[in-house]
């Protein structure tokens, strides 16, 4: 029997990170005799409220720093670090409205302090690095790698916020519980920073491998295998680890699946060539280059789910962690119907491993389908989905294919728990 893992999705991730700091003020007020107000003429409402919405500002991109050192706890308990890089989105989102909250109703201390200027810094600032982060018209603007430079900024722009909070007088400084806690998740903020930007590329495991063997497939796609120097990267079928080309860019670290079975000596990798690096290591990677690899990361692995008829479904490029998946195949309870989609024929480049592996794994059937001739995939087009109440469906390829997918898994009376995702961005 598969043991199906549980996550904390974005619907309970909200009100506990929400709740946290409220549950805190709340504790705090009732055990705090002195008064609500720092100056006459203060109206306690407003002071209460602008203070609380400074810490849920502050919970939320302390929590959001946390997330950007990859820890694999953290990634784990939230679900993968796709679905934790779309909490981490949300929750810039939310703490952008309620920094606009908390200045517009936090009172007007008379005094002159440095923290005010400071206070109006650091809320433009993270005004701008947020908006600038998560605008699509922005992200389609900025290449990657520029975006990540610029978004690395958030936690300078954070520390900036942190120094306002405590040098200006507030109601947080005279509540123990309240000062304790802003203090902790400034540390856990500041402090994951610091590991992020200065640690992390010497601190945070990873894995040395040799490339072995180079396939150029079409102009496209690149086949890598590699055999570990030292000790094997332990991995799942369909789980990624980020990818360092010291002899190509020794500054740029990738996130691409693993397509081979754990039990494989090789692993290996299929590449798309999608933007400039992408495309620089397509002509340059050689049979002998050295590779750091980072991870494993992400969860989508059987471990989602314990159904014991499958549906895969890939789209072009998506099709790696299912070949990873199909290579490992051995689980004699499992029914399991991979579906792949590409444009044309000439970029099926592993139909002929994917049919020789469900040719000899009794429960593994495989079918192409080609959009060229067919149109694109469609659920009336697989019998499995029909009918079938205790079905799982795990979905990797381009977000179209994704979206339009699961709307019509959804139509079909499939319940959103049973379909399992994987995106291929971060952003
Ligand atoms: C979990 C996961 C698994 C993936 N597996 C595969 C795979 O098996 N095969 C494959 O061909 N592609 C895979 N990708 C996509 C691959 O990482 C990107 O295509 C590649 O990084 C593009 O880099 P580029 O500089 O050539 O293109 P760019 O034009 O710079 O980027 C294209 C897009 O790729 C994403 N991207 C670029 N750099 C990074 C980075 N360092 N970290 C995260 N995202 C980035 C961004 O969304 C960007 O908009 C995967 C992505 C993710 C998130």
């Amino acid at each position: 029997m598969l043991k199906q893992q549980r996550f904390i999705q974005s619907k309970v991730y909200f009100p506990a990170i929400i709740g946290l700091p409220v549950i805190i003020w709340a504790v705090g007020l009732l055990f705090y005799s002195g008064p609500l107000i720092l100056s006459s003429g203060e109206n306690p409402v407003q002071r209460v409220l602008g203070e609380v919405t400074a810490s849920l500002v502050v919970t939320l991109l302390g929590f959001n720093l946390l997330m950007t050192t990859r820890s694999r706890r953290v990634e784990r308990i939230l679900g993968g670090l796709d679905k934790m890089y779309f909490i981490h989105r949300r929750s810039a989102l939310l703490a952008l409205a309620l920094l606009v909250l908390h200045a517009a109703v936090s009172p007007r201390y008379p005094e002159i302090n440095p923290g005010k200027p400071l206070g109006v810094l650091a809320m433009l600032l993270i005004f701008l690095g947020i908006a600038l982060s998560a605008a699509p018209f922005f992200k389609r603007l900025i290449p990657y790698h520029k975006w990540l430079t610029m978004h690395r900024l958030m936690g300078p722009f954070f520390v900036l916020g942190i120094c306002h909070s405590f040098l200006v007088p507030t109601l947080t400084g005279k509540i123990p519980l309240v000062r304790s806690y802003i203090l902790g998740i400034a540390l856990l903020g500041i402090g994951s920073w610091l590991y992020r930007a200065l640690l992390h590329r010497w601190l945070h495991p990873h894995n040395s491998y040799k490339v072995t063997d180079v396939k150029r497939l079409g102009n496209a796609v690149l086949a890598l295998e590699m055999a570990p120097t030292g000790a094997p990267l332990p991995s799942l079928p369909g789980q990624f680890a980020f990818f360092t080309f010291p002899g190509i860019d020794p500054g740029e670290s990738h996130p691409f699946t693993i397509a081979s079975a754990p039990e494989q000596d090789r692993l290996r990798v299929a590449i798309k060539n999608l933007g400039d690096f992408t495309r620089s290591l397509q002509k340059h990677i050689q049979v002998g280059s050295t590779v750091k690899v980072e991870g494993p990361y992400g969860v989508f692995t059987q471990s989602r789910s314990s159904a014991k008829r499958q549906i895969w479904l890939a789209g072009g490029i998506g099709i790696t962690p299912f070949l990873a998946m199909a290579n490992d195949f051995s689980n004699s309870e499992l029914n399991v119907t991979l579906y792949w989609t590409v444009c044309k024929k000439e970029d099926a480049f592993f139909d002929n491993e994917l049919r020789v592996l469900a040719e000899r794994k009794p429960g593994l059937t495989y079918k192409l389908w080609l959009s060229d001739k067919n149109g694109p995939l469609r659920t009336e087009a697989m019998p499995e989905v029909m009918g079938s109440d205790n079905v799982a469906v795990f979905i990797c390829g381009p977000e179209a294919f994704r979206r339009s997918l699961t709307a019509q898994l959804r139509a079909a009376g499939i319940p959103r728990r049973s379909i399992h995702s994987e995106e291929f961005t971060f952003r």
